[in-house]
Order: C-alpha cells, then sequence, then structure tokens
C-alpha cells in the first residue's frame, strides 16, 4: 500500500493493453505530440531515419510508452534495453550492429549507462560507425564498422542527469510534463473501458485528482479501486466509491502517499520548515537520493508545497496546512 502513489514499476504496469499505441491515441502533452508528428513525418517524407531522441521527465509520464509509438508511427522496429542493463561496449556493440535500417533502439534509464559504453555511442550517433580497437599493445589498431541508419531514443528523468556530450547527440530533445486533472480523467476513462469497468465521470475526477499528474500512478489506483468496487458490489465507479477505496489506500485528498507524508513530516517536525539540504533528507528518510530528487520532490514543487532554494528543501504555508500544523512566522505562501 505505501508504494501504492510510487511511480516506478511494477511487473501490473506491464499490463501492455493499456499503452496508448498512436499518437493520436496518446493523451495529454500536446507540444511533445506535435513536436514528434512533424519530425515523424518529415523523416517518411525524406525516408530518412529520425533524429535521435531523448524523452526526460518523472517516472511514470509516457516516455517508454512514447518511444514505442514513434518506432511504430514511423513502422520501423522497436529495440529495447536499458542503461544499467548494458555491461561492457561489446554489448552495446552488438545490439547495434543487428539493428536494420530506420530501427528504433530505445535505451531507458540512459543516464545510468558505463563511461566506456557511453563512448562507443557517440560515433554511433554522430556518424552511424562503431570504432572497434583490434589488438593490443603496439600492433592495436581501430577498425570502423558501419551501423545502419538507426535512430536511438532515450528516456531520463532530468536533462541534467546526462553527460553533456550525450546530451548535445539528442536533435530532438523532448520534456514530459505531469498531467492535468482532465487529462488524467481522460487516461482512466479510457482505460476503464479497455478494462470492461463502469465509472462516471466525477469517480474517474475523483482518481485523477490524486494520481500525482502521473498516467501510471491514475492505472494502478484505477486497478485498486475496481477491486473495492468489486467487492463492495458497485456497479459503477462514482466519486463516493473512489474516495472510500482510496482513503482506505491511505492515498490523500492531494494524491500524496505515506512517503510524501514521511518527508514533508520530516522538514516541520525536524528542521521546522527547512531549509535542509538533499542529502540529510536522504540520510533521514533511508531513501537514496535519487528518490528523493526524482519521485518525491518533482510532485511537490509542481504543487507548490515545497520550494527549492541555494541553502535548500523549505516548506511552503500550504504544506503546513496539509499536515494540519501551523506555518511558523514569514512562511511563504
Ligand atoms: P515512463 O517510461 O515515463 O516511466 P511509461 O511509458 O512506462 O512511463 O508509462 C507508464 C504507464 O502509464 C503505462 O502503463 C502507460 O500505458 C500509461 N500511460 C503513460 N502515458 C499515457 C498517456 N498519455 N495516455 C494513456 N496512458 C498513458
Amino acid at each position: 500500500v505505501t508504494d501504492l502513489t510510487t511511480p516506478t514499476r511494477t511487473p501490473e504496469d506491464a499490463d501492455a493493453a493499456l499503452r496508448p499505441k498512436s499518437l493520436a491515441e496518446f493523451v495529454g502533452q500536446a507540444a511533445a505530440r506535435e513536436n514528434l508528428r512533424i519530425f515523424i513525418e518529415a523523416a517518411k517524407a525524406r525516408s530518412d531515419a529520425l533524429d535521435h531522441v531523448l524523452f526526460f521527465g518523472p517516472p511514470g509520464l509516457g516516455k517508454t510508452t512514447l518511444a514505442q509509438i514513434v518506432a511504430r508511427e514511423l513502422g520501423v522496429g522497436f529495440r529495447s534495453t536499458s542503461g544499467p542493463v548494458i555491461a561492457k561496449a561489446g554489448d552495446l556493440a552488438a545490439l547495434l550492429t543487428n539493428l536494420e535500417d530506420g530501427d528504433v533502439l530505445f535505451i531507458d534509464e540512459i543516464h545510468r549507462l558505463a563511461p566506456a559504453v557511453e563512448e562507443i555511442l557517440y560515433p554511433a550517433m554522430e556518424d552511424r560507425a562503431l570504432d572497434i580497437m583490434i589488438g593490443e599493445g603496439p600492433s592495436a589498431r581501430s577498425v570502423r564498422i558501419d551501423l545502419p541508419k538507426f535512430t536511438l531514443v532515450g528516456a531520463t528523468t532530468r536533462q541534467g542527469l546526462l553527460t553533456t556530450p550525450l546530451r548535445d547527440r539528442f536533435g530532438i530533445p523532448v520534456r514530459l510534463n505531469f498531467y492535468t486533472h482532465a487529462e488524467l480523467e481522460q487516461v482512466i476513462g479510457r482505460a476503464a473501458r479497455l478494462l470492461g469497468l463502469g465509472i462516471a465521470s466525477d469517480g474517474a475526477l475523483e482518481i485523477a485528482k490524486r494520481s500525482r499528474g502521473t498516467p501510471r500512478i491514475a492505472g494502478r489506483l484505477l486497478r485498486r479501486v475496481r477491486d473495492f468496487a468489486t467487492v463492495a458490489g458497485a456497479p459503477t465507479v462514482d466519486a463516493k466509491v473512489a474516495d472510500a477505496a482510496l482513503n482506505r489506500l491511505e492515498v490523500d485528498a492531494l494524491g500524496l502517499d505515506a512517503m510524501d507524508r514521511r518527508y514533508l513530516t520530516m522538514i516541520a517536525d525536524i528542521y521546522r520548515g527547512g531549509p535542509v539540504g538533499a542529502d540529510t533528507l536522504a540520510a533521514g528518510l533511508s531513501e537514496p537520493r535519487d528518490t528523493i530528487e526524482d519521485v518525491i520532490e518533482p510532485y511537490l514543487l509542481q504543487i507548490g508545497l515545497i520550494a527549492r532554494t541555494a541553502r535548500g528543501r523549505m516548506l511552503n504555508a500550504s504544506a503546513w496546512k496539509h499536515l494540519g500544523l501551523n506555518p511558523p512566522a514569514g512562511t511563504q505562501d
């Protein structure tokens, strides 16, 4: 229950049936969608490979889904891997040499590539070639192998996590933002139809409001609400059913879960509202700093509960109120 609103992947999310399969089916991210549509059309018109694409944004916003859609819309093959999985330069070389012209190679968590692996990506992306060292010592020489015209699609939580040379090699950087309640309502309505679940619009909106702006969380909450509705014998999910189920799951009115509340409570109780540094919070919460910065904080910043200052994180007045506490004098709204 605690990690119900943690937007990292669980096997259930692998439910491929819920993934939108085309740009037209993909809800939200209007700017990203429009730009992609144009670049894809242009590449197709020129019978050329699409330029390399980097998707960045918090987990669960649709980076993997969009990567698959890009391949589908281009009508090319899709290969998928992730940064930490590629152990050696040779593993990446094997993947690259097996691609066909136009194929999309998707690398999730691309900021976690080993430096030696990342280095062979540079000529692969820029010149579509591999430089391989043969032999050792004075007789060693470099051999260049041409690669098919592939498109690399990378995904990362923050653009700033990439090294500059890697970041510079993506012609199409695409930022994904949190979804609005109205957009999530559509995502939920669509998922409910696919699941054969009756849902009233106020029920979809209630789940949308409590999904942390994240489609992956919306899908997960919808499934849990469906379980409650089934057991309660409710024929359709309305706002009342959704609210009761989400309260039982300890997802609060803002969609915050136990982890979010622990984070806010720690800053309030121990640091009088801050400022406090990310490392201190990570140690206090026994969570990796990455989880704090990539999973917990982006949404709290987005809804204005916290502020990031040069000296650290601070609670805004709304965070104190959400915890049912009085803000100290001088707290920012
Ligand atoms: P990321 O790669 O950014 O972590 P995913 O692409 O894996 O996120 O998406 C997470 C889940 O949310 C998937 O199950 C997907 O079906 C769903 N999803 C993401 N974006 C959308 C969208 N725009 N419309 C409908 N469902 C979406």
